[in-house]
């Protein structure tokens, strides 16, 4: 059975970039029927928003993404404090007293020696006095003892991976504060919470290194590691930098659909053929962590548009019947309503504007110099009921009288019956313009 984490720091709210992590993680579970834990990791109380850990979870809802369990590492402290002491005694965790302006020095002076910015671990050469005194003057933080040898694991993204610790500072796990830190907050949850597989993003690989070293010394089972790529803008630019706001509470307000959007981050940087898949269960079936690539996945925002409309399309009314209720369209011309404009729309919410002008009738648009012809035309309009041989019927007696044929015949009637000039077929508009001004439509 997997078990497996979506991990987000509730410091902002959720979008593409780590809803792609949410989501394959969630799928893993979704296809063997095993445990999704949400876990937020809040022990940075300065940063943590109780709000944005409410807005992922409206998020995670609204897509369907349930978890079974949610663990907060604010309640899990005396854990961590726990593996600290255990990691103390077996000498895998050292207290330095180095400023952050000490350190920063030391960085610049290795780097135009040439050398990587690696702590020096000068921390453990201190005699005691040393420790003492400086002790006595500030309160130390504590660095994991990187074993400096090569650590490695098949990563079912990345394939074989081995990174030298060596070439990595010692990580830090607490600070001096007294905060735990992300590498061994996140180790001893992973641990304690049995997670089976972890899958986050390419920016946690050297993380994975330090994290299944503290793992070993904690006597734990490593997980499978999976990486993906960075989710990148449309030309390759970090999705931070976009105009385009890219969270999925924004996504969902401009009319992006769940099923849409879950699609395109499955298969997003992967071999495997797209598919715009009806539930998540499908989605679940088709997607396959290991046919994805290394390189950034680029994102463009407009794909999302381009399948919610393919993705609407395709729906039956059965599956809006209760959302076009919301719009106020129900009964049997609802369903009428709905096949005539359902390959027209981009969002749902595009049907608001097609819904008014079937019950209330549109704001006719006229250009002054159509103004005479249109009313011409509309003095030929056959009487009630119409039916879909109305406007064909309608449109052939206008150009008859008028002379006038293909878009200057249809367009200036199209935009005095809709106000636009686009929309559905008029042939199927026709007859549901019948109703306009009924007090009920049913
Ligand atoms: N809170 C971490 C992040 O959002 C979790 C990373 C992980 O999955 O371990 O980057």
């Amino acid at each position: 059975m997997n078990v497996t984490r979506f991990a987000p720091s509730p410091t902002g709210y959720l979008h593409v970039g780590n809803l792609r992590t949410a989501l394959l993680n969630f799928l893993i579970v979704r296809r063997s029927d095993g445990t999704f834990i949400l876990r937020l990791d809040d022990t940075d109380q300065e940063r943590s928003r109780s709000e944005y850990a409410d807005a992922i979870r409206a998020d995670l809802s609204w897509l369907g993404l349930n978890w079974d369990r949610e663990e907060r590492q604010s309640d899990r402290i005396s854990r961590y404090e726990e593996a600290a002491n255990h990691l103390r005694e077996e000498g895998r965790l050292y207290e330095c007293f180095e400023t952050a302006e000490e350190l920063a020095f030391r960085r610049t002076v290795q780097r135009k020696l040439g050398k990587p910015p690696v702590y020096d671990r000068s921390a453990l050469s201190l005699t005691d006095d040393e420790r003492k005194r400086l002790g006595s003057e500030r309160p130390g933080y504590w660095r994991f003892l990187l074993d400096h040898e090569h650590t490695g694991w098949t990563d079912t993204i990345r394939g074989e991976v081995s990174v030298d610790a060596a070439s990595l500072s010692d990580p830090v796990l607490v600070r001096a504060d007294g905060l735990f830190l992300y590498t061994l907050a996140s180790v001893v949850d992973d641990l304690d919470m049995g997670i089976t597989d972890v899958v986050r993003g390419s920016d946690h690989v050297t993380n994975t290194a330090a994290q299944i070293q503290v793992m070993h010394a904690l006597h734990g089972s490593i997980p499978n590691f999976a990486h993906h790529s960075l989710v990148t803008g449309p030309r390759g630019e970090p999705l931070s930098k976009r105009q385009r706001d890219i969270s999925i509470r924004n996504l969902r307000h401009i009319g992006v659909e769940p099923l849409p959007l879950l699609s395109h981050l499955a298969f997003l940087g992967s071999n495997t053929d797209f598919r715009l898949c009806e539930t998540i269960d499908e989605l679940a079936e088709a997607f396959d962590l290991e046919a994805f690539g290394t390189a950034p996945s680029k994102f463009d925002p407009a794909d999302l548009d381009r399948l919610t409309a393919r993705y609407l399309a395709s729906l039956p009314f059965e599956a809006v019947a209760e959302r076009l209720g919301e719009l106020g369209a129900t009964g049997c011309v609802a369903e009428e309503f709905w096949n005539a404009t359902r390959e027209n729309i981009t969002h749902f919410k595009d049907l608001k504007y097609w819904w008014s002008v079937i019950s209330e009738g549109a704001v006719p648009e006229i250009d002054e110099r159509d103004r005479a012809y249109v009313e011409a035309a509309l003095r030929l309009l056959p009487g009630l009921p119409f039916d879909d041989q109305t406007w064909s019927a309608w449109t052939e007696r206008v150009s008859q009288e008028t002379g006038r044929r293909g878009r200057s015949l249809y367009l200036p009637l199209r935009k005095a019956l809709t106000g636009r000039t686009k929309g559905p077929e008029m042939s199927v508009i026709m007859p549901l313009l019948q109703y306009v001004g009924r007090q009920s439509v049913s």
